[in-house]
């Protein structure tokens, strides 16, 4: 009986030894030590022997007990610890690392140019005003002196949508809108996307205007002169040439093209101003004594209104020569005109 204890011994810290996981253990101890286990069995066979023998081999079998449960709590610690060096290992975190880049955004050139322009009027105690891109032939044409028959709807080529409507093709709209709600005196700018069946290097379907109106008592194309004067002086610096032509539109009469001397030659004449030494940048003129009729304003109120284009401008303050590079939204592109961290 002594050798079956023994081996019993041997067996089972070997065995101890071997165990990897912690439920592997948990199962030899059953297997040992358990009600049903190898040792518990041998000491039951105790009893059969004779009273000399039994101290001794009693004695054996609790030495035996004894050191199978400090090897299996042993283990146990061991395979514990184990167990957690993989854990933390696993979800170590390392606070050398340096943080993932953030990028900022920032205002397209676009919105860069069209906040200019709104910072250089507001400061003349203009109001900005918008209204809706979808709109009707009487706000787009008719109530702008352009009635159905009138050649000058060739003058630009409309999107027109079932139902009569249209996409605006000009923000001249918006103006009349206020005009019909406010009386005189106004003075507001429209900035907004306007819609053309038109697309080239320097024409896209969809694009920006700014347009102005101010109506009042005694205004004068005096008025009109010195408030373009200093826009364009402000937008583009003090010293750039301005000159008015005489130009034609339904809805102002007298009407003036304004031009500036070329930001690229300076007046010489180069490519861009084709060889003129001028570029143009606003459509202008005294309004239409129609268009007030029509939203029943005094006969003894006049004004004056501006249009231009922010593609344009834009394109030729920082020099660009194809429109649609605004649209396709290239990040090489974009980030050159990036504020705060130019390099
Ligand atoms: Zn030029």
């Amino acid at each position: 009986m002594k050798d079956q204890i023994e081996n019993l011994r041997r067996q089972a810290l070997a065995s101890l030894a071997e165990a990897k996981t912690v439920p592997e253990l948990e199962g030899l101890r059953v297997k040992i030590l358990g009600k049903k286990g190898e040792l518990t069995g041998i000491l039951r066979g105790i009893s059969k022997l004779s009273p000399q023998e039994r101290p001794e081999v009693g004695e054996l079998a609790n030495q035996v007990r004894d050191s199978i449960n400090e090897a299996l709590s042993l283990r146990m610690k061991e395979l514990k610890d184990f167990a957690l060096a993989r854990e933390l290992e696993a979800e170590k975190v390392d606070i050398t690392l340096p943080g993932r880049p953030f990028s900022a955004g920032s205002r397209h050139p676009l919105q860069q140019v069209l906040d200019r322009i709104r910072e250089i009027f507001i400061a003349m105690g203009y109001q900005v005003m918008e209204g809706p891109e979808i709109e009707t032939d009487y706000y787009n044409f008719e109530a702008l002196n352009v009635p159905a028959d009138h050649p000058a709807r060739d003058m630009q080529d409309t999107f027109f949508l079932p139902g009569g409507r249209l996409l605006r093709s000009q923000t001249s709209p918006v103006q009349v809108r206020t005009m019909e709600k406010q009386l005189p005196p106004v003075r507001i700018i429209a900035p907004g996307a306007v819609y053309r069946c038109d697309a080239d290097i320097t024409h896209s379907p969809m694009f920006h205007q700014v347009e102005g109106l101010l109506v009042d008592r005694g205004v004068t194309f005096a008025d009109l002169k010195g408030t373009l004067e200093h826009f364009l002086h402000q937008l583009f610096g003090k010293k750039r040439g301005v000159r008015f032509r005489p130009s034609f539109f339904p809805f102002t009469e007298p009407s003036a093209e304004v031009d500036i001397s070329c930001l690229i030659c300076g007046g010489e004449g180069c490519r861009v101003c084709k060889g003129t030494g001028w570029l143009e940048i606003l459509g202008s003129g005294m309004v239409h004594p129609k268009v007030l009729e029509k939203v029943n304003y005094p006969a003894d109120v006049g004004g004056f209104a501006f249009g231009m284009g922010v593609e344009r401008i834009a394109m030729l303050l920082y020099g660009i020569s194809d429109i649609r590079l605004f649209f396709e939204n290239d990040l090489r592109f974009l980030r050159q005109f990036q504020e705060g961290s130019r390099c």
